[in-house]
């Protein structure tokens, strides 16, 4: 933004040149901190940090206001797109939510493309079947989007349905595009606004947005000292620009990250989703899958606004994601 960090109430020459030693060169990256990041690094006290942090949110207009009203307006268009198995959706309330950010992490093949695979195809279908009638927009990150995993998934559902579905048809409706670094994945965004609009004229509205991974290219990009704060602005604009594609498209957001491991945790689960509290307080739904027998999956609904947590009991097959 064009405001400098000097102009922000509580903000002294003095401290505005501690912040940006610590790396808070502008005003996002101060909204976009933890009290106790700012306090910690710029060698100012908590209440003082919170102060600047609240100001800085101000001025970089984040975190605006909206009436009730609008908001239950916006609410009633939610749709929920079927998962195509009975536990994952009662789980999630009747399926994934349009106008939110669902949220996907588990290690390495726990089946976090698969299951946005499947929901590629799932969307695709009639209201009747628990799809939204939509297209899909796929940010690939690590090269794993497959076609043929769509041609078999749509055969899966032919069978499941009793019905003669085209997988041509359905990967014509994928739009896919690599991401080649972490700025590429930002500016994607921007992009897939613009074709959203395009398709939505043709009759064809986008109605998932998937990332896959969300964090890959930002944990091998920021490495080392005094690279965290940058990294956690360029995330929280990218998180934004995903709320504002679902809640423009009326569009589910669903991104996958990976995790690494607690080194504090003496109980409970040893691993956690990367990216902080930037995408901890951005994903609207938290989905924990780890791998159990065989070709079984278990979902772990972490956190909700809504909904009670609860684990879900799936499979990975060659016809798809099922019971
Ligand atoms: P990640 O969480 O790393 O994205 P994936 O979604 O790629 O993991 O899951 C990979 C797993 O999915 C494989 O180990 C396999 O168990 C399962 N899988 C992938 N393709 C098929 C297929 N065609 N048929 C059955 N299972 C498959
Ligand atoms: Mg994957």
């Amino acid at each position: 933004s064009e405001i400098k960090l000097e102009e922000l109430a509580g903000v002294g020459p003095a401290t505005a040149e501690k912040l940006k030693e610590a790396g808070f060169n502008t005003v996002e990256a101060v909204a976009v901190a933890s009290p106790s990041e700012l306090a910690n690094t710029a060698e100012i006290g908590e209440s003082t940090a919170a102060k600047i942090i609240n100001a800085a949110r101000q001025a970089a207009d984040i975190g605006g206001f909206e009436t009730g009203d609008l908001v239950l307006e916006r609410r009633k268009l939610v749709g929920k797109l079927t998962t195509g198995c009975v536990e994952f959706d009662e789980m999630m309330g009747g399926g994934i939510e349009t106008q939110s950010i669902t949220e996907l992490y588990g290690e390495f093949g726990s089946g976090k493309t698969q299951v946005a695979h499947q929901l590629a195809v799932n969307v695709q279908m009639d209201r009747e079947h628990g799809g939204l009638d939509g297209s899909v927009i796929i940010i690939d990150t690590e090269n794993t989007f497959r076609p043929e995993r769509i041609t078999q998934m749509v055969k899966g559902l032919s069978e499941k349905y009793g019905m003669e579905l085209d997988p041509e048809e359905f990967l014509q409706n994928i739009h896919v595009a690599r991401a080649y670094n972490s700025n590429h994945q930002i500016l994607l965004v921007d992009s897939a606004t613009d074709l959203a609009n395009e398709l939505k004229e043709m009759g064809k509205p986008v109605r998932l947005l998937i990332v896959d991974s969300l964090m890959a290219h930002f944990r091998a990009e920021y490495v080392g000292r005094g690279t965290l704060a940058d990294r956690q602005q360029k995330l929280n604009k990218h998180m934004h620009g995903l709320l504002r594609f679902g809640d423009l498209f009326n569009a589910c957001v669903v991104v996958t990250n990976q995790v690494m491991a607690k080194p504090d945790a003496f109980f409970g689960d040893p691993t956690r989703p990367v990216g902080g509290h930037v995408v901890g307080h951005t994903a609207t739904f938290r989905l924990y899958l780890r791998k159990s027998k065989g070709e079984k999956r278990i979902i772990r609904l972490v956190d909700s606004p809504s909904l009670p947590e609860g684990e879900a009991v799936v499979a990975v097959t060659t016809a798809g994601l099922t019971d």
